[in-house]
């Protein structure tokens, strides 16, 4: 039996990771489960597969959850400390799915008790990827991508040498607004942005999609997870979302991961490496499909690409600035507080009022140190939200 846990189990990564473990009950003891608000999926899931513990986010949620377990013998419980309490419990593998920075410290909390780290949670390598690889290394366990990019890249470098590597093409959808005129992009609404044309995602994933981003983010992930030079990593949009990402080698091959948009490969993948299992996702048709696009990623209609090169120049803590100060930006727009494109705006200037403090993003990469640079960006991003 494999031990495991899911942490953001209520969102749309962790109800695709509970869609294949609840095909196959036998093989998994589900030990503990995480979500947010959504209390009455949280301990629905925590009956169907008994696991041992649930855990809210939110202390508020605490009796509803202790009410809908009441007589099942699962321990309820809430808040930051409990959530790190069931990331300790030995378990095999771990999804990482929380949403945001939030998802740094019980990911590295499994790490610590040797799990497998099964990573959706792509804030947590932009944050602190050198935490999270040393952390794995030091314990003995293994960061498998979950990210469908990252996951294809991974999946074309098995039995591959990393210095053969010349170059990693990240695809991008473009978003909700890719075939809009620049012009109108200044009146997009959060519920326009909220809408894939291909995936069906969380919301603020979905909005990071048509921003750009998400793109970002995934470049920095890129780098962490994979140690390569930035000039080697490169993003181009490809509307039909088929082909995830691809590796190019010295000697001039290109190696595609083309799959159906159903992050239930990738999620399996992780669950079964470094086996290849049956997964319940579609077949392609190629003749069907007929053929496959590629545009440039336009660095003027989505400035956060170039915001990430410079993040990536940087180096140190500015991943852990990006990330919160987008994440700040992004409730901010949510709220309609600020428009669209001033969500980049807000990025750029915490971006270069913070770089002023070197001491900061030079510091080392620790938890602590995180959480500092993801405290400041968030204050000089409601600063500037508020009075410019
Ligand atoms: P969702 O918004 O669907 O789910 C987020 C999960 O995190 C929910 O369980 C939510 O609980 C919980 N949560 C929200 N806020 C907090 C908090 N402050 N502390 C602890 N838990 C919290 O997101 P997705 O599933 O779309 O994304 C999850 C992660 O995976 C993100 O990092 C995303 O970038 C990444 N990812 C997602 C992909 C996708 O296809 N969705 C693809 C690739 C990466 P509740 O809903 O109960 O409030
Ligand atoms: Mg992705």
């Amino acid at each position: 039996m494999k031990r495991v846990s899911i942490f953001g189990a209520t969102g749309s990564i962790g109800q695709n990771t509970i869609d294949l473990i609840a095909r196959a009950p036998d093989e998994y003891e589900i030990v503990a489960l995480s979500g947010g608000r959504n209390v009455a999926q949280l301990a629905e899931d925590a009956r169907n597969l008994r696991a041992e513990v649930a855990v809210t986010a939110f202390a508020e949620c605490l009796p509803d959850l202790r009410a809908a377990l009441a007589g099942t013998g699962i321990a309820a419980a809430a808040g930051e400390e409990a959530l790190l309490e069931a990331a300790a419990r030995p378990a095999d593998w771990v999804m990482s799915a929380i949403v945001g920075a939030a998802g740094l410290a019980p990911g590295l909390k499994a790490l610590e008790q040797g799990a497998a780290l099964a990573l959706a949670n792509k804030e947590s390598m932009v944050c602190a990827g050198p935490l999270i690889m040393a952390t794995a290394r030091a314990h003995g366990g293994v960061v498998l991508p979950v990210d469908s990019e990252h996951s294809a890249v991974f999946q074309a470098l098995v039995g591959e040498r990393i210095e053969d590597v010349e170059r990693v093409v990240l695809t991008a959808s473009g978003g909700a607004f890719r075939d809009w005129p620049l012009e109108r992009l200044a009146q997009a609404t959060p519920e326009q942005a909220a809408t894939h044309p291909n995936w069906d995602m969380g919301q603020r994933i979905t909005i990071d999609s048509a921003s750009m981003f998400n793109k970002a983010l995934e470049l920095i992930e890129t780098r962490e997870f994979f140690q390569l030079d930035p000039a080697r990593i490169e993003a181009v949009v490809h509307p039909e979302s088929l082909v995830h990402a691809l590796v190019g080698f010295r000697d001039g091959a290109l190696m595609a991961h083309v799959g159906p948009s159903d992050m239930r490969h990738a999620i399996g993948y992780a669950l079964h490496y470094p086996e290849r299992r049956a997964l319940p996702v579609e077949r392609l048709d190629l003749v069907q499909i007929g053929q496959l696009t590629f545009r440039a990623a336009c660095e003027t209609r989505w400035p956060a690409l170039r915001l990430a090169r410079d993040v990536m120049a940087a180096g140190g803590l500015a991943g852990a600035v990006f990330n919160a100060a987008k994440e700040q930006a992004m409730d901010a727009f949510i709220d309609h507080r600020i428009g669209f494109l001033q969500m980049a705006e807000v990025v750029e200037v915490v971006l270069n009022r913070l770089s002023a403090h070197k001491s900061h993003i030079d510091a080392e990469i620790s938890l602590d140190n995180v959480r500092q640079a993801d405290h400041l960006a968030r204050v000089t991003a409601d600063e500037y939200i508020r009075n410019g």
